[in-house]
C-alpha cells in the first residue's frame, strides 16, 4: 500500500520535472553578457574574455627561417645525381643573421630559427651532409625548399588572431606575446555574490553547536568559480531561514552583483522561506530538474542580476554548479564558444543502480586496465550530502537520462574533474 502510494507520487513528480538539457537551455537563454571592459596586461589575462578582436601587427614567423640545425643552400645548387660540394663561408644563428646574400656554390652553417640569407631557400639537416675541410658534401636526395619555415606561414599581418569572446587560455597568452602585444581589452570581471542559507548553518571558526553544521557551500562555490574565471566574489555569509532577512539580503546582493549563487532553501519544506523572500523582488522560478543529485533548483532574475537558488546538499551544489551555473557564468562573462566539457567511455567496475528518467552524476575514480583502457569505480556511498565522495573522486560517472541500471563491465561515460576544476 505504502509502496503503491509512493510510486504514484513519484510518477506524478516525474511529470513536472524538466530534463537537464532543457533546464540548461532555459538558463542560457535568459543569460546575457555583461557590458563594460577592463584593460589588462597579457600576463594577467588568463581566464579573462577578450572584448575586442586582436589582429596581428606582424607576420609570424616574421622572417623565413631554418626549421632545423644544418646548412642553408640554394635549391639550384643541389645535385640532381651523384654528389655535390659547397664551401662553408659563414654562420647564421637565431637572432644573428648572416649579413649578406648567399653566393652561388656556397653555403652557411645555420641554426634553428635563424633567418635564411637572401638567395638561400633550403636547409639541409646537419646529420644528412658530410662536413670536411671547410666544405660540405651533399647527396642527390634533397629537395629544394626543405626544412624552411616561411615568413607569415603561421599568421599573416592583418589577420584576426583571436576573436572577441575568446576565453583566454595559456596558449593564447603566449600567442599574444609572440605578436608583441602587451595589453588586451577584456570584459570586466563578473561580480558573483555568494550566500548560504539555513538556521542550522554555522561559519567555520565558530563554536560547534548541537544540531548545527558548518557551512561548506560558500567555500566549494568560491573555488569552483575562481578555478575557471577571474571574478570578484562577494561573500554575503549565511542568512537564516527568515523571509524578511532573506529578502533584504537578496535585494542588497542584486544591486551589486551580476550573478547570485545562493545555496539551501529550495528543497520541499524549506523553499517556502526563499519563495516568500523572492516574491515581488524579481522573476524566479522553482524547478524540479530530472537530475540526481540536485533536483530542486531556483532560477531567474532580480533586476539585471541572475539568481541561482542551488540545493543545500554539498554534492548537489557542485553538480548543479557544473551543469547549470558554469555555462551561464561563462556566457555572462562574454564567452562566445565555451570550452567543451568532454566525457569519454570507461568500463564500470561495479553494478550501479539507476532509474530511467533522470540524469545521474555519481562520483568515480578512474584507472586503466592492463590493456590501457579506462575503467571506473564509484567512491562508495553516493548520498548528496557526502562531500568526501566528491573529494575522493576524480570524475563524474554520467548516467544519461534514459539509461537503466548498469552491470559490472558495462560502458559508462565519465566526465573528469580535471576538465572542470
Ligand atoms: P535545504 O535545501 O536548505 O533543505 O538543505 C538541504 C541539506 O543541505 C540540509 O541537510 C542542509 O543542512 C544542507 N546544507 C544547506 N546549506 C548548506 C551549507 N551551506 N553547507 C553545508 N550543508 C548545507
Ligand atoms: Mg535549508
Amino acid at each position: 500500500m505504502i509502496n503503491d502510494h509512493s510510486n504514484r507520487c513519484r510518477d506524478l513528480c516525474a511529470n513536472d520535472t524538466i530534463p537537464v538539457a532543457v533546464a540548461r537551455r532555459r538558463i542560457l537563454k535568459a543569460t546575457e553578457a555583461v557590458t563594460g571592459t577592463d584593460t589588462v596586461s597579457v600576463g594577467a589575462a588568463l581566464h579573462r574574455v577578450l572584448a575586442e578582436t586582436v589582429v596581428s601587427p606582424l607576420d609570424v614567423p616574421a622572417h623565413t627561417n631554418a626549421a632545423v640545425d644544418g646548412f642553408a643552400v640554394r635549391g639550384s645548387d643541389l645535385p640532381r645525381e651523384g654528389t655535390g660540394r659547397l664551401r662553408i663561408i659563414g654562420t647564421a644563428l637565431a637572432g644573428r643573421p648572416f649579413p649578406s646574400p648567399l653566393p652561388v656554390g656556397q653555403t652557411i652553417r645555420i641554426m634553428t630559427g635563424a633567418p635564411l640569407p637572401k638567395g638561400a631557400d633550403t636547409v639541409l639537416m646537419q646529420e644528412q651532409v658530410l662536413e670536411n675541410d671547410g666544405f660540405i658534401q651533399i647527396e642527390a636526395r634533397h629537395r629544394p625548399g626543405e626544412n624552411v619555415r616561411h615568413a607569415g606561414e603561421d599568421i599573416r599581418r592583418g589577420e584576426t588572431v583571436l576573436a572577441a569572446g575568446k576565453y583566454l587560455l595559456p596558449p593564447d597568452l603566449g600567442l599574444l606575446a609572440s605578436l608583441g602585444v602587451v595589453e588586451v581589452t577584456v570584459t570586466r570581471r563578473l561580480r558573483v555574490g555568494l550566500l548560504s542559507t539555513g538556521d542550522e548553518i554555522l561559519p567555520p571558526g565558530s563554536l560547534h553547536q548541537p544540531g548545527k553544521i558548518y557551512d561548506s557551500n560558500r567555500f566549494s562555490l568560491r573555488g569552483a568559480v575562481t578555478a575557471r574565471l577571474v571574478a570578484d566574489i562577494i561573500d554575503y555569509g549565511i542568512a537564516p531561514d527568515d523571509p524578511p532577512t532573506l529578502k533584504r539580503t537578496f535585494q542588497e546582493m542584486a544591486q551589486r552583483c551580476d550573478v547570485i549563487l545562493c545555496s539551501g532553501g529550495v528543497s520541499v519544506g524549506s523553499a517556502d522561506y526563499t519563495k516568500e523572500a523572492l516574491t515581488a523582488l524579481g522573476s524566479v522560478e522553482f524547478w524540479k530538474v530530472a537530475i540526481k543529485p540536485g533536483r530542486p533548483l531556483a532560477f531567474g532574475c532580480i533586476g539585471d542580476c541572475l539568481f541561482f537558488g542551488l540545493p543545500g546538499n554539498p554534492v548537489a551544489v557542485l553538480v548543479t554548479f557544473y551543469q547549470f551555473v558554469l555555462p551561464a557564468l561563462l556566457k555572462r562573462a562574454g564567452v562566445h564558444h565555451p570550452p567543451p566539457f568532454p566525457t569519454f567511455p570507461a568500463r564500470s567496475l561495479e553494478k550501479l543502480r539507476k532509474k530511467p528518467g533522470r540524469t545521474e552524476f555519481q562520483r568515480g575514480i578512474l584507472e586503466r586496465d592492463e590493456t590501457g583502457r579506462w575503467q571506473v569505480r564509484t567512491t562508495g556511498k553516493q548520498g548528496s550530502g557526502i562531500l568526501s565522495s566528491m573529494s575522493r573522486g576524480d570524475c563524474f560517472i554520467v548516467l544519461e537520462h534514459d539509461r537503466g541500471p548498469v552491470e559490472t563491465g558495462d560502458w559508462v561515460e565519465v566526465l573528469p574533474f580535471s576538465a572542470l576544476m
